[in-house]
């Protein structure tokens, strides 16, 4: 056998016995003076960073993407030239539960994923949904808050969800897809994957194209009923974790076909739905899906922690050639995401080795707390403009301006806002079956709430499709009837409702 290493201090000093504490005496106490006891238990009271306030529980790998089609037309971006193949690390999500939550449970999967690319690292952090439940991110904690404990009961609360969405016609559509089948996923491999927001491509000649990403599974879409979920997390917390690291492990490397929607700039003036209304989806029909690729997840981490829990995804992280749109949602991530990590992770997170970039970074950010990057080796040039020759700006790689126009104002996003005519195109995608379990999904998870909420959401689904309201409808009957202490609306409920 080699010989094996001495353990030693974190500040490197051999060590001599990692098995028993300095005591007075063999019965103790112990000495202050055993800075090897102290050092341990002080570095077991700091293993833990606080965990994500939302998508706090994740599943990742590391992988490749690699392009095939040719959109060079659109982008110059390096990363989707044809041939580009760049490393990545992707990391799932659910986005509700806590860190040591069951992964089998009815939620939006994160879907966030960090190329290493030559002009720096981009980040599409998106869920297994196309679409999201608010537009503006003001509405955002709301929403979120919706979704955790209660404050009083410290339970999660399905009144507090549903009187949200009841109140919000903008979730109708995310509501729908999150009660669909496909809001209870087996696992992260058999999902598709949304980049969500509308970004923006830019090529050679300096033109603008709005762009949404698609990653759909090759390995087919899989779900759990609610039933069989809760015996699988009766058996298992950890399905997806298992299901992923164990696929990676023995070479079953789960790929998604890489597709994006492109439209011309001045087309967003046209179509009848805000193409940057995060509720909404470009319908193929109008903008068909173009295949560029191929991502695959090959290798497991060694160290969940320090690569899955430590990575830092952001929407702000973008490379020449893609850029952002007037989504407002987008907007909001721009900030929210990486102010995020500086307080989980702490501000130079991007120089982490799981986030850091893997071309040269040449930056003028200077102190912190763990300032552990390498020094610049050019010490004179630390502000900008300077004579020494520090890094500059290089203005080939400035974007076309955007046309924007309007008065500054809180504009109200729902006033005529279609939020019907999408969740109806999907409703009208699902074959009788889809729509019974849909209907007792809901139904199952409205619990015990007030009777004016439910009926003031039945009246949304109402205006998707009668047969929609009309089969929650009948689907809480039927709950109802099993346990009768849920209240059935009255005449006064349906009335308040209405107001
Ligand atoms: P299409 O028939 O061309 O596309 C329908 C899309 O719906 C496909 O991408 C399909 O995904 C997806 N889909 C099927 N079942 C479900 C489900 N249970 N939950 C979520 N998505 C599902 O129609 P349109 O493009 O006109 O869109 C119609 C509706 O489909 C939209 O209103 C939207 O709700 C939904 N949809 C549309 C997407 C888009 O980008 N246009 C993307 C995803 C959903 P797959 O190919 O993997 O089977």
């Amino acid at each position: 056998m080699a010989d094996k290493p001495t353990m030693t201090t974190s500040a490197g000093a051999p060590i001599a016995d990692n098995q028993n504490s300095l005591s007075a005496g063999p019965r103790g106490p112990l000495l202050l003076q055993d800075y090897q006891l102290i050092e341990k238990l002080a570095h077991q009271n700091r293993e833990r960073i606080p965990e994500r306030v939302v998508h706090a529980k994740g599943w990742g790998a590391h992988g490749v993407l690699r392009i095939t089609g040719d959109i060079s037309k659109f982008t110059k971006a390096k990363v989707l030239q044809p041939g580009a193949e760049t490393p990545m690390i992707a990391r799932f999500s659910t986005v509700a539960g806590e860190l040591g939550a069951a992964d089998a449970e009815r939620d939006v999967r994160g879907f966030a994923l960090k190329f290493y690319t030559p002009e720096g690292n981009w980040d599409l952090v998106g869920n297994n949904t196309p679409v999201f439940f608010v537009r503006d991110p003001l509405k955002f904690p709301d929403f979120i808050h919706t979704q955790k404990r209660h404050p009083r009961t410290n339970l999660r609360s399905p009144t507090a969800m549903w009187d949200f969405w009841s109140l919000s016609p903008e979730s109708l559509h995310q509501v729908t897809i999150l009660m669909s089948d496909r809001g209870l996923p087996t696992d992260v491999r058999h999902i598709n994957g949304y980049g969500s927001h509308t970004y923006s491509f830019l090529n050679e000649a300096g033109e603008r194209f709005w762009v949404k990403f698609h990653f759909k599974t090759m390995q087919g879409h899989r779900h759990w009923t609610n039933e069989e979920a809760a015996n699988v997390v009766g058996r298992t917390r950890e399905s997806t974790q298992e299901d992923l690291f164990e696929a990676i492990e023995t070479g079953h490397f789960p790929q998604w076909k890489v597709q994006v929607q492109i439209m011309p700039e001045l087309d967003a003036e046209k179509t009848p739905y805000n193409p940057f209304d995060l509720t909404k989806v470009w319908p193929h029909a109008d903008y068909p899906p173009i295949d560029i690729g191929v991502m695959e997840l090959n290798r497991n981490a060694d160290n969940y922690f320090a690569e899955i829990e430590q990575a830092a995804f952001s929407p702000s992280n973008i490379v020449p050639g893609i850029g952002f749109s007037p989504d407002k949602m987008l907007q909001g991530r721009i900030f929210s995401y990486a102010d995020a990590h500086r307080y989980r992770l702490g501000t130079h997170y991007e120089a982490l080795p799981i986030n850091a970039p893997k071309c040269p970074v040449h930056h003028y950010h200077k102190d912190g707390a763990m300032r552990f990057f390498p020094n610049n080796p050019n010490p004179a040039a630390y502000y900008e403009p300077n004579s020494f020759n520090g890094p500059v700006q290089d203005e080939r790689l400035r974007e076309p301006p955007l046309r924007i126009s309007g008065d500054a104002d809180r504009y109200d996003h729902r006033e005529g806002n279609d939020d019907f005519s999408q969740p109806r195109a999907l409703f009208n995608l699902f074959d009788d079956a889809q729509k019974q379990r849909l209907f007792a999904n809901i139904a199952a998870a409205m619990g015990d709430i007030p009777a004016e909420i439910e009926e003031r959401q039945c009246k949304l689904f109402d205006q998707v499709h009668p047969d929609y309201g009309a089969g929650v409808r009948v689907a809480r009957t039927t709950i109802r009837n099993r346990n009768p202490a849920i209240s059935a609306p009255t005449d006064q409920t349906l009335a308040d409702a209405s107001n």
